[in-house]
């Protein structure tokens, strides 16, 4: 169905729940713009309807028009997943001219000061909105997406009435994943159940306010859950991920998991690493799970849940996810939670950013 296409780990934003793995790809690992048009053209054959265009920054890459002309050419949906902060309007243009069919905004909060904060990039925010009025006013469709937790959940309606404003047709609400580098600042990102709950009412009442022009997609956390959420529609089943070095993946996080064989499309098509690369095997189908999940008649729906955070919590990407209540390890997993949702708020950040660099300023 999809191709996420990570085409750079470079971006200027460093927000402290990041996505990206703690060991980012440098530019010179980057793949080839060949490389990249011969991996869409495959993805197209493959069956793949829509490209994510993604990060890291995608619009850091030089030869994006070039990219997104390309899929245009072959009839990939193509979508612009973006921080908006190095895009000016004559870019905007020639994206455009190319075929450019949607464009995805990430904002950080509603005000300038804490989405900078939250960003750790001074003046981003201005640059963000500017670039969604030129998306809305060319006639773009505009995502605005919000990654929600402690220091801005509270802020949660304004973030979606600021989205109505700039004219956006939808909102994609999504609390921080507890992998890499979220899971180094989880006691200063987690909210409480009451903020979640609170967060829970102010979506319905914005749907229902919004109803007919504003589509607000809201992904529920998973910590205070009683049942996990199907990852993707299943490990290997529905997406494909390409990191920026070529590495292709059944999900931005698998990385994380250790001892998983990971194909690159610099020795293999993707057709070769769709059908029979270990990584994307790994997970297929139910016959890798162990109890409680084995015979669980929710599992035809549920896969057994995000293998990521298996792993992150329990330790084995086989176990079950945490977040089930069947899990022997969900009570542990709600707890820390709590724990972390407890501890005394810091707006000191550990934010992204290259092992270089973290060397160097240790030093
Ligand atoms: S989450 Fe933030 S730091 Fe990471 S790629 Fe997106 S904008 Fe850049
Ligand atoms: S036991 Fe496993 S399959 Fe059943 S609901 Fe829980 S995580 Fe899903
Ligand atoms: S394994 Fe987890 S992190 Fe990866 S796509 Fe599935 S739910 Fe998301």
């Amino acid at each position: 169905m999809g191709l996420l296409a990570e085409l750079t780990h470079r971006c200027p934003l460093r927000c402290p729940y990041c996505s990206n793995p703690l060991d980012l790809v440098r530019r010179g690992a980057e793949l080839p713009t060949a490389t990249w048009r011969r991996a869409f053209a495959e993805a197209r054959t493959l069956g793949v309807l829509q490209v994510h265009l993604s990060g890291g920054e995608p619009t850091a890459r030089p030869d994006l028009v070039e990219l997104v002309a390309h899929c245009a050419d072959i009839g990939l949906y193509n979508n612009l997943i973006t921080a908006g902060v190095l895009l000016d309007e004559r870019r905007l243009d020639a994206l455009l001219e190319a075929g450019l069919d949607h464009v995805q905004l990430s904002l950080q909060d509603a005000g300038p000061s804490s989405a900078d904060t939250i960003a750790g990039f001074s003046g981003g925010h201005e640059k963000k909105l500017e670039l969604g009025r030129q998306a809305v006013a060319r006639g773009l469709p505009l995502t605005i997406n919000y990654v929600v937790h402690r220091h801005n959940i509270a802020a949660l309606d304004e973030m979606i009435e600021l989205a109505a404003a700039m004219g956006a047709r939808r909102i994609e609400i999504a609390h921080a994943q507890y992998h890499g580098w979220a899971l180094r600042n989880r006691e200063r990102l987690m909210p409480t159940l009451t903020m979640v709950e609170q967060a829970r009412a102010v979506v319905e009442a914005a749907r229902a306010r919004h109803q007919g022009r504003l589509v607000i997609d809201s992904v529920e956390p998973d910590y205070y859950a009683k049942w996990p959420k199907p990852c993707c529609g299943g490990w290997g089943a529905r997406i494909i991920c390409i990191d920026p070095s070529g590495r292709v993946l059944p999900c931005h996080a698998a990385d994380t998991i250790p001892g998983l064989e990971v194909w690159s499309l610099r020795h293999h098509c993707l057709a070769d690493i769709w059908a029979d690369s270990p990584a994307f095997n790994a997970f297929r189908g139910s016959d890798w799970m162990e109890a409680p999940c084995t015979g669980c008649e929710r599992a035809p729906t549920c896969k057994g849940g995000c293998r990521c955070q298996a792993l992150a919590i329990v330790g084995r990407a086989e176990a079950a996810d945490p977040a089930c209540q069947l899990s022997p390890h969900h009570a542990a997993f709600r707890a820390l939670a709590v724990q972390a949702a407890g501890a005394p708020s810091e707006p000191r950040f550990r934010y992204r950013q290259f092992a270089g660099r973290a060397r160097r300023e240790k030093g």
